[in-house]
């Protein structure tokens, strides 16, 4: 059941295509999907047959986001020592820490290119999907948003949106929750190609196609010199920073009540009613 969740399979000898496998909903993220995704990944990573990986996605959507409904107090209890007092801030800041900030700098420091094929939907956690990867196609009906103030905290776990767009734009579009098209992302500089949706794949693979034809050593230190260019600027420590920040606005949410708490999916079904 949980390896349903994410396919994989080896194309051309060479490309690690990975598939979140959650279309009827929309491809939200239970810890379920997070954890194989996780380890489809870092399999992909170490094995030395795969020289790029590609990341796409089934059904309609892209990634809603998290979906933690149900998961309560559970998900914590599942990470913690037994002595340690199960649920507050402090149990949630740990399950965070390991899944959304750790995971997604795992997959973004990954020794060999990686590509992101979004369309449709890529809702606030679905950006920490296809933010670490180093290439992002998106198909031309693809939509990028991050709506999370309106539930009172200042963006989602893993904070590219100041380095993906730019402070101004960044700043703007957290503010006023709205949504970057594929163009206009592409024009910010957060996608690289916009294609047809019917093109997606195919652009993707045929892409992916011509980097595996180069060495993977030299590939993997062209990676690294822009990530390590990025982590010199304060990348890194940015998105540890943040990662606190962000943790305010939990801690709020617990200390008020009443405080309404939705998941991403919630938030995208009430925004946008048939989908
Ligand atoms: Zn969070």
């Amino acid at each position: 059941m949980t390896e349903s969740l994410v396919l994989y399979e080896v194309v051309d000898e060479r490309i690690g295509v990975v598939t979140l496998n959650r279309p009827d909903k929309a491809n939200a993220q239970t810890p379920e999907l997070l954890d194989r995704l996780h380890d489809v990944l870092m399999g992909a990573a170490a094995d030395p047959g795969v020289r790029v990986i590609v990341l796409q996605a089934n059904g309609k959507h892209f990634s809603a986001g998290h979906d933690i409904s149900g998961a309560g107090d559970k998900r914590a209890a599942d990470d913690l020592p037994s002595d340690w007092s199960v649920g507050g801030l402090a149990a949630l800041y740990e399950w965070e820490n390991r899944r959304y900030l750790g995971y997604t700098r795992a997959w973004r420091d990954i020794r060999k290119p990686t590509i992101a094929a979004v369309h449709g939907q890529c809702i606030a956690g679905g950006l920490m999907l296809c933010w670490p990867m180093d290439l992002i196609v998106a198909a031309d009906n693809a939509k990028f948003s991050d709506p999370v103030v309106r539930l009172g905290i200042g963006g989602v776990e893993y904070h590219g949106h100041t380095w993906e767009v730019g402070p101004r734009q960044a700043k703007e579009w957290l503010f006023t929750a709205s949504v970057f098209t594929a163009e206009q992302a592409r024009q910010l500089g957060m996608v690289n190609h916009v294609v047809p949706l019917d093109e997606l794949r195919p652009f993707t693979m045929e892409l992916a196609g011509r980097i595996a034809q180069m060495h993977p050593f030299a590939l993997a230190q062209a990676k690294r010199a822009v990530n390590q260019t990025m982590d010199i600027q304060g990348f890194y420590a940015a998105t540890q920073a943040v990662f606190d920040i962000h943790h305010t606005g939990h801690g709020h949410a617990l200390a008020v009540n009443d405080y309404p708490i939705l998941t991403d999916l919630d938030q995208m079904k009430r925004d946008q009613p048939g989908m």
